[in-house]
């Protein structure tokens, strides 16, 4: 997915947060700190292959900050994975745990692998050589792990089982997003999503935009980007009309239904050819003229060079860093609403701190009690920053930040690291 143009991404966040530090007129100390992992670990990591070869797999854990309390964030399996992407996404999820107002900091992991060249036993050893080489740093009071792209919970399940073997303590609370029977919580399968659906609900009521019938593309069809598909359509009965993974895209402008369309990727291992659609070139996907476009895959790729062609009404980032701050001027600029990634895909850890809560005393809400508090969480979060948004004139992405970097600010302040 990354073009050599594409910016680092961590320079991209330093950037988002800059112009946040300046209008909160911040202390070059404090700036400093936020523009700066606390703590960062590299790892090398020998994994038997199934055909007795070694191979060496490269590992990263960033705690990026925990002043709010233990950090919190997903684990990537990429090809393409680099240190400077897990860097962003761990200060983002720093400002997603305190725009949520989650008790939690930010971190991330990540390792540099293609899951999808790996067998199930390589990838299971993949999955334990990282806790070998993690589990002194995490646990329920330190860092707690969860998925991210190409992990899911069956990773989930052989990291925690890693951490017992080696610590002797069952502890589910180490890791989230684990599998139901495995003390996983109802609904944290699609709580990115169902995040999502209700800032999207809330940002339709705002700019008036009937959802029934709404014409949808999603870019990306994993976890965030099946289930928000799903979930409109359900919910709403909006028109899921383009939907695109990393093999293709595909569009019907009478709709496209989500179910089917899973299915069909699952036997074929894309969406690109699924029958009725017409293939629409990826390069362009973005630019489909749509009321909702949900890029739900990677990073950066809403940029200064297609930003002005793309125009929906709303802009609902289910993925983290899809959109550069040159993007985001021109968006603006055009009218389009944007419901930043920190906030629209914050259900996922939202649940997961859920998922925390219910393991830290063993016992399961149901799913009504999940579903009830991450509307109230992610309801509550759009309105304070649409309201911060009006009554400083600032984007929905600088509101977001200032909310966030104000309550990491405080926390560093009442600890007296500034
Ligand atoms: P996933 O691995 O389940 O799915 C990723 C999807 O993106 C796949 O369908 C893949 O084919 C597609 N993709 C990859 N490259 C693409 C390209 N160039 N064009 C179109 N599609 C492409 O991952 P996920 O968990 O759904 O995560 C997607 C995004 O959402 C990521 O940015 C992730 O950080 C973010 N996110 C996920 C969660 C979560 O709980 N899963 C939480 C917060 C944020």
């Amino acid at each position: 997915m990354k073009t050599p143009k594409q910016e680092n991404p961590f320079e991209m966040a330093c950037r988002q947060l800059d112009e946040c530090a300046g209008r909160l007129q911040l202390s070059r100390g404090a700036h400093q700190l936020l523009r700066t992992p606390l703590r960062e670990y590299h790892f090398t990591m020998p994994v038997r292959m199934d055909n007795g070869d070694i191979e060496v797999f490269h590992g990263f854990r960033i705690q990026y900050n925990n002043a709010r309390g233990p950090t919190k964030g997903g684990i990537r399996f990429h090809p393409e994975e680099t240190i400077d992407t897990v860097r962003a996404l761990a200060a983002w999820m720093t400002w997603k745990c305190a725009l949520l107002d989650l008790p939690l900091g930010g971190a991330k992991g990540g390792v540099v692998c293609d899951p999808r060249k790996l067998s199930v036993c390589e990838l299971e050893r993949v999955s334990r050589a990282y806790i070998q080489a993690v589990w002194p740093v995490i646990g329920p009071h330190r860092d707690i792990p969860a998925p991210d792209v190409y992990t899911n919970s069956q990773v989930m399940s052989w990291m925690m089982d890693e951490y017992s073997r080696i610590t002797g303590e069952a502890l589910g609370g180490v890791i989230t997003g684990k599998p139901m029977s495995l003390g996983g919580s109802v609904g944290r399968d699609d709580a990115t999503a169902r995040g999502g659906l209700y800032t999207i609900r809330e940002a339709a009521r705002e700019i008036g935009l009937d959802l029934k019938g709404a014409t949808v593309a999603v870019q990306g069809y994993g976890n965030a980007g099946y289930h928000i598909a799903r979930l409109l359509r359900r919910h709403f009965n909006a028109r899921i009309v383009a939907i695109s993974d990393s093999r293709g895209a595909i569009k019907n402008p009478r709709g496209l239904d989500p179910e089917k369309v899973l299915a069909y990727k699952q036997k074929k291992g894309s969406v690109a050819g699924f029958p009725g659609a017409a293939a629409v070139r990826p390069a362009a996907f973005l630019e489909l003229p749509v009321d909702i476009l949900v890029p739900a895959a990677l990073e950066e790729v809403i940029t200064g060079a297609n930003a002005a062609r793309i125009r929906p009404r709303i802009l609902a980032e289910l993925a983290n860093g899809p959109t550069t701050p040159e993007a985001d001027h021109i968006l603006e600029k055009n009218g389009v609403h944007v419901i930043p990634d920190f906030l629209c895909n914050a259900g996922g850890v939202t649940v997961s701190y859920f998922e925390m809560v219910q393991n830290a005393y063993l016992y399961a809400w149901d799913q009504l009690r999940i579903e009830e508090r991450l509307d109230r969480k992610m309801t509550t979060a759009y309105h304070e920053v649409l309201a911060t948004a009006r009554r400083y004139n600032l984007g929905m992405r600088q509101a977001a930040y200032q909310v966030a970097v104000q309550r990491v600010i405080e926390a560093m302040r009442l600890r007296g690291w500034i």
